[in-house]
């Protein structure tokens, strides 16, 4: 963490001071920004790590920021603030490129732990085999296998797994998973999705109707969470 940078977007005074304070204690440098304006000059300056990012924002709101930042080719990556039960709110920022999002109020803890997850995948230090319970997903090989033994995958459904694998924790908009995994293929719906994510929990989980591994979140989509060995 030493040496990278957070710039902390958040209009609230009392939330920016704890942001600010909880991430300079971990170590990290840390700019802010009381409203959307500023806080897009200093995300364009390009010299930040991480952006956390709060959606309602005086002048420029979070998800225009969001927008311009991606359009101008900027993958700094995002984690977006954003109110409890604004479900659609999650959906919009994710599809309009941030990387991930916690729901206030929320933990400190838990967003220095996604901060530091996510620095790490920038990095490029992204592991190229997931272990989760029995099963070992090696990306490079395209192969999962269970204690040894080769499952048999469709090329949609490793895809689907690895996506979701990668970031475990973090939620994908069912339009997310389209273009990360079905590309620009004009006859899929979402409904493709949702059938793959079937067809893979029938492969992986041991109760596919209560799944340990692939949840759905309502409202927005996905999320990969490997239970603790
Ligand atoms: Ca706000």
């Amino acid at each position: 963490m030493a040496g990278e940078t957070v710039l902390i977007v958040e209009d609230e005074a009392p939330m920016r001071r704890v942001l600010t304070d909880n991430f300079a204690f971990a170590g990290y440098s840390v700019r802010t920004a009381a409203d959307g304006a500023a806080g897009l000059d200093e995300a364009m300056r390009g010299d930040v790590d991480l952006i956390l990012l709060d959606i309602m924002l005086p002048k420029v709101n979070g998800y225009e920021i969001c927008r311009y930042l991606r359009a101008s080719g900027a993958t700094t990556p995002i984690v977006m603030l954003t109110a409890k039960g604004q479900e659609s709110d999650i959906v919009l920022g994710l599809n309009l490129g941030a990387d991930d999002y916690v729901t206030k109020p929320f933990s400190v803890n838990e967003l220095l732990a996604r901060a530091a997850a996510l620095l790490r995948r920038t990095r490029g230090e992204a592991p190229q085999v997931h272990q989760f319970g029995p099963f070992t997903l090696d990306l490079a090989a395209r192969e999962l296998k269970r204690g040894g033994a080769p499952i048999t995958l469709t090329p949609k459904e490793f895809g689907l797994l690895a996506l979701l694998a990668g970031k475990p924790g973090r939620a994908f908009t069912r339009e997310e998973i389209l273009s990360r995994v079905w590309g620009h293929d004009v006859f899929v719906t979402w409904r493709s999705v949702d059938r793959c994510v079937t067809t893979l929990r029938t492969k992986i989980e041991a109760n596919p109707r209560r799944p340990a591994y692939i949840h759905t979140v309502r409202e927005v989509g996905y999320r990969f969470d490997a239970p603790q060995a």
